[in-house]
């Protein structure tokens, strides 16, 4: 337009659309060997009840092995694996494999609940909850012993067909909880609608939360929302003592960060004390 009537401009993508296509493509190459050769695994992240500090649950959270054995950060690949549809075969991936591991653990003594992350193109197909049912009946879990976390890293595209899902899943006595709240595609009308047991602030409300006073007033009306609502808050990111005592007295229950303990392989027969947090 700019040029005028009758000039024509080739579209030409620019250098970094060219770029992050390759990444992709190499990306989701990497997604179908691993979900061929299985060069998936799970990590398990504590989250602590900030009062009684006892562990709540643990987030169950999923890395992929590359070719020479590299690990690769799901901050990297699930986005890509929301764009190009693997994220379903991950995601059914991740739970079997967590339940699976989760019912080995119980087999051997107490172990605190497990929090599964899906993504939301999965949340959104008709035989979600079905899936979910399905693998608690395989591995004989109480529903009482899962959460989902819903992850708004992608945009729900039927938000109806989504909360018909959940409120299917949270009929069967699994809990929800909605992941990141604050950023991307968040919104309070998911607190009001949505079936949630848990609201997990986002960790960049966090990262600086004592030298920002904005940050502390958005945690702590948040927190006091959630409560109202007769939900729990969870802070992400939480990786030091001081940050720690100031979410409590800004009213959050729950907590979750390096600072309390760090993503790592469950191992059978282990207890689940609390790790020490004086490091
Ligand atoms: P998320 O669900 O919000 O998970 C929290 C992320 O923050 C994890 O990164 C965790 O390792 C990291 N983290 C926890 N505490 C701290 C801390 O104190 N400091 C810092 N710097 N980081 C902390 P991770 O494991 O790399 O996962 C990134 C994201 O990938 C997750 O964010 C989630 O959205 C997605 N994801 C991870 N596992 C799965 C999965 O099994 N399925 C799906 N659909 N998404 C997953
Ligand atoms: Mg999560
Ligand atoms: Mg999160
Ligand atoms: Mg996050």
């Amino acid at each position: 337009k700019r040029k005028g009537l009758g000039h024509w401009h080739i579209f030409d993508p620019d250098e970094e659309q060219v770029v992050q296509l390759k990444i992709d493509n190499s990306l989701i190459l990497n997604i179908r060997n691993a979900l061929r050769d299985n060069a998936f695994h799970l990590v398990y992240q504590p989250v602590v009840n900030l009062h009684t500090e006892e562990i709540s649950h643990y987030e169950v959270l999923v890395r992929m092995l590359d070719e020479r054995g590299e690990t690769i950060s799901p901050g990297l690949f699930i986005p890509v694996a929301e764009r190009s549809g693997e994220i379903r075969r991950i995601d059914e991936w991740v739970l079997d494999n967590a339940l699976k591991q989760f019912s080995e653990m119980r087999a051997l003594g107490p172990c605190p609940k497990l929090a599964v992350n899906i993504s939301a193109p999965t949340m959104q197909a008709d035989d979600f909850p079905q899936m979910v049912i399905d693998t608690i009946n395989k591995y004989h879990i109480d529903p009482d012993d899962l959460i989902i976390e819903l992850t708004e890293t992608s945009y729900i595209e039927n938000f109806q067909q989504v909360l018909r899902n959940l409120q299917q899943v949270t009929g069967s006595g699994v809990r929800i909880a909605l992941d990141d709240f604050g950023v991307g595609y968040s919104s309070f009308t998911h607190l009001k609608l949505l079936p949630l047991s848990y609201v997990k602030l986002d960790g960049s409300y966090i990262r600086q939360l004592q030298q920002n006073q904005e940050d502390q007033i958005f945690v702590r009306s948040l927190a006091a929302i959630v409560e109202a609502y007769g939900m729990e808050t969870i802070a992400e990111f939480i990786e030091d003592e001081d940050t720690l005592g100031l979410l409590r007295s800004l009213g959050v229950t729950h907590g979750q960060g390096y600072y309390l303990g760090r993503p790592a392989p469950l191992v059978l027969g282990e207890s689940h004390q609390r790790r020490s947090t004086s490091h």
